[in-house]
């Protein structure tokens, strides 16, 4: 019968697949599943062309457990599309909105991730002021911030972010197509704003979303289209409180399109094991403070021997048809609170 239970798992999604992990000296061990989940979307309720009731059955039929509904200083309720939409541990919409700032004319635009109540923006005479009242505003209506591409209007950057506490997570990847992530003229991309402020020993987690705004032009290259960014969420439960929580702790990945078959951290390593995908090769790199490539790996197991003395250490997944995968900062200093 075990045999036949190994077969029988083998033909189960790998999303069904419960891990088995222990959390925590002496807790009991905790079932965990992988959720795939977009925390970055518009509806017409402001910018978007879709309503919010098709907006998540986009997503509902494209594999995602989870959405967040972010629109522009506009916080939508999501209790009736779960009613109508929602199922256990299938398909879960979490409130949210994007708190959109402006300083000296830049734009500052944050997630608000299940927040209680709309926030509206805080504003501020510096980038990093009003960051920080941002962040702490959506703090206050219980909620999970996000700053998002920081590149758009080259407006964000490493040094302002530096200067910012109570926050954990930005985007590494958003899918718009005029978001500036590769950087350039001079401009750092997104991934050396984050190696920098990892560098400097402030912990921050890197999310991949779309900022899908337009579900009706798939055809459109301009358009900013679902699809291209999401994250992969470890948790107990299909639940708010629970996708929150292990986004705080980043328990998650960020992925274009690259999907882990397996992906532990421990003190001693960091594992990771890329699902194959037909004849599809990748490249795994770990890299260190200031960006520093620690080691390569080309096969699509990757095992990563932590020394102690890296600073943190990072993994990237790089398949041979250009998607990616971020998996999330190991800090080996001390990290500021
Ligand atoms: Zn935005
Ligand atoms: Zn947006």
């Amino acid at each position: 019968m075990v045999r036949a239970a190994g077969w029988m798992l083998a033909i189960v999604p790998a999303l069904l697949l419960a891990a088995r992990r222990v959390d925590g000296q002496g807790s009991a061990p905790t079932t965990t599943r992988w959720y795939k989940g977009n925390t970055h979307t518009h509806t017409l309720n402001s910018d978007g062309d879709t309503s919010p009731d098709d907006v998540a059955r986009w997503y509902r039929q494209h594999g995602y457990q989870f959405l967040v509904l972010s629109d522009h200083n506009v916080l939508t309720s999501v209790d009736g599309l779960n009613a109508l939409l929602g199922m256990d541990e299938q398909y879960l919409l979490i409130p949210g909105e994007e708190v959109t700032d402006r300083v000296d004319g830049k734009p500052l635009h944050m997630n608000g991730l299940a927040v209680e109540r709309v926030v509206l923006p805080a504003g501020g005479a510096t980038m990093a002021e009003a960051i920080q009242r941002d962040v702490d505003a959506i703090r206050a209506a219980h909620g999970l911030p996000h700053l998002n591409h920081p590149n758009f209007g080259w407006a964000v950057t490493a040094a302002d972010l530096k200067r910012v506490e109570r926050d954990r997570l930005f985007e590494i990847f958003n899918g718009h197509p005029s978001v500036n992530n590769e950087g350039g003229g001079g401009m750092p991309s997104l991934e050396e704003i984050w190696d920098d402020i990892l560098s400097s020993g402030k912990l921050l987690y890197g999310l991949a979303t779309d900022d899908a705004h337009h579900f009706t032009r798939p055809w459109d290259p301009t358009a900013a289209r679902p699809g291209r960014g999401w994250v992969m969420v470890r948790a107990a439960h299909l639940e708010s409180g629970a996708i929150i929580s292990a986004l705080e702790r980043g328990d998650f990945y960020a992925t274009t399109g690259v999907v882990l078959a397996e992906y532990e951290v421990s003190p001693r390593e960091i594992r990771i094991v890329v699902k194959p995908d037909g004849t599809t090769r990748v490249r795994v790199r770990f890299t260190g403070r200031n960006g520093r490539l620690l080691q390569e790996f080309t096969t699509n197991t990757a095992v990563y021997a932590i020394r102690g003395d890296e600073g943190y250490v990072r993994a990237k997944v790089i398949d041979s048809n250009g998607l990616v995968a971020w998996t999330q900062p190991v800090m080996l200093g001390p990290a500021r609170k």
